[in-house]
């Protein structure tokens, strides 16, 4: 007889540590005390708290039609708005893309739902998703509602570069313990320890794929861009890495997660996509066909407004000119605060993991009770895999030099 109201696969979901409500715990405490420091939101904020709005975003939305605004959004999107996000996330490489590469574009939820889709539709259940030991703890929630597990690498060598070797020895190891290669990378910009894999480190990886791609393995990269367009390098640089995609064995299929949270500042609309990229015409039609169905099935199509917005600031080229102006003002802020706290750490002896952009630095340390010990100072930050997580997206500059140094004190 059943004795739980949980079905038996539900017994164990528990969220240990909520980003989300953490960020809550620390906005509370910030409004007894006014020397809170809280830099665990992974939203983009102006210097005087308040988050950073994009005026595009802003009148594209106040000028949506009704249908615009209150329909249904047709399960794959508008094509304007598929192809719209093509050119913006390949950029120089989307014309050519066109033509090598057979493609096609799912809608989501956010970046997450993109993930979370991904996880399901292209893995057995209990198979694993290969990826780097330090990731965006979400992942594991991801898995698990997909009845997939994950298996690691080491992310960093002795020198904190990528660690190639790991990564090759793990995914040779797992392709041939299970049939399959599912590698998910949040590249560039990874949250949490901003690092950038060099076009060489990508090249590696991609001839890897190769490699077990010729052993008749089923292979699929997770390509996590969320934070691409807050590399510290141009945005037209940033998208170098698909030059390797070039090299692709014809039946490896690429998803690229976008994620309008962050490139729009579009956090709560809900707004992402899984992009499918493949040489092979026949993976691009399961890629469409199991990803319409899972958008049906499991999350229902994607917020209206927010499709439409990004839509309008794709098709009109005074609307994106304008947005990409802004976009420089967003880095610009990341930059001069990023540019500040490692300043500050190399004058107070504090190890970061190397920084090259996006909305996190992260400092390695053994403290088990870090994040408490913080908290008692009135700082929030996000404890993760041997790391704290320092969300640079949400501090002033004014905090910058404090903050350094009672992370210092606790590391
Ligand atoms: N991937 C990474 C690494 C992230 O940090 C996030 C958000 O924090 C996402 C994907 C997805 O975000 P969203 O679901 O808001 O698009």
């Amino acid at each position: 007889m059943q004795t739980s109201i949980l079905g038996k696969h539900a017994q164990h979901k528990k969220l240990e540590f909520n980003i989300l409500q953490i960020s809550q715990d620390a906005k509370a405490l910030k409004k007894k005390y006014n020397d809170v420091i809280d830099a665990t939101v992974g939203m983009l904020h102006h210097e005087e708290g308040n988050v950073f709005k994009f005026q595009t975003v802003e009148d594209a939305l106040y000028h949506l039609s009704d249908s615009e605004t209150y329909h249904y959004a047709p399960v794959r999107g508008t094509e304007k708005f598929r192809e719209g996000l093509f050119d913006w996330v390949f950029g120089k490489y989307a014309e050519d893309f066109r033509k090598i590469f057979k493609y096609s574009i799912i809608p989501t939820t956010g970046g997450s739902a993109a993930i979370s889709n991904t996880f399901y539709n292209f893995n057995d259940f209990d198979q694993k998703v290969l990826l780097p030991n330090i990731f965006w703890s979400p992942y594991t929630n991801f898995a698990l509602e997909a009845n997939i597990k994950l298996k690691t690498f080491k992310m960093y060598d002795d020198e904190y570069k990528f660690n190639l070797k790991d990564f090759k020895k793990e995914a040779f190891k797992l392709a041939e313990e299970q049939g399959r290669l599912c590698l998910l990378l949040n590249d560039p910009c990874n949250n949490p320890t901003g690092l950038c894999m060099t076009l060489d480190e990508w090249r590696e990886v991609i001839k890897t794929l190769n490699e077990i791609n010729n052993t008749g393995v089923p292979v699929v990269l997770i390509h996590d861009i969320a934070y691409i367009d807050y590399q510290l390098i141009s945005t037209e640089l940033s998208r170098d890495t698909f030059s390797t995609y070039y090299d692709l064995n014809d039946e490896i299929l690429v998803v690229v997660i976008f994620s309008g949270s962050k490139t729009f500042s579009m956090y709560g609309f809900r707004v992402g996509a899984q992009i499918g990229l493949s040489k092979s015409q026949k993976i691009i039609d399961d890629f469409t066909r199991v990803g319409d169905y899972s958008v049906r099935g499991r999350f229902s199509s994607v917020s209206q407004p927010g499709i439409n917005v990004i839509e309008h600031i794709f098709t009109s080229p005074e609307n994106k000119r304008k947005f990409k102006e802004e976009l420089k003002i967003g880095r610009k802020l990341l930059k001069d605060r990023a540019t500040l706290f490692i300043e500050a750490a190399r004058k107070n002896d504090l190890v970061t993991y190397p920084y090259c952009g996006g909305f996190f630095i992260s400092i390695p340390t053994k403290n088990k009770n870090i994040f408490k010990d913080l908290v008692d100072e009135h700082v929030f930050i996000i404890p993760m895999q041997g790391l704290i997580r320092v969300a640079i997206s949400s501090l002033p500059l004014k905090d910058i030099p404090d903050l350094v140094k009672k992370i210092k004190k606790h590391i």
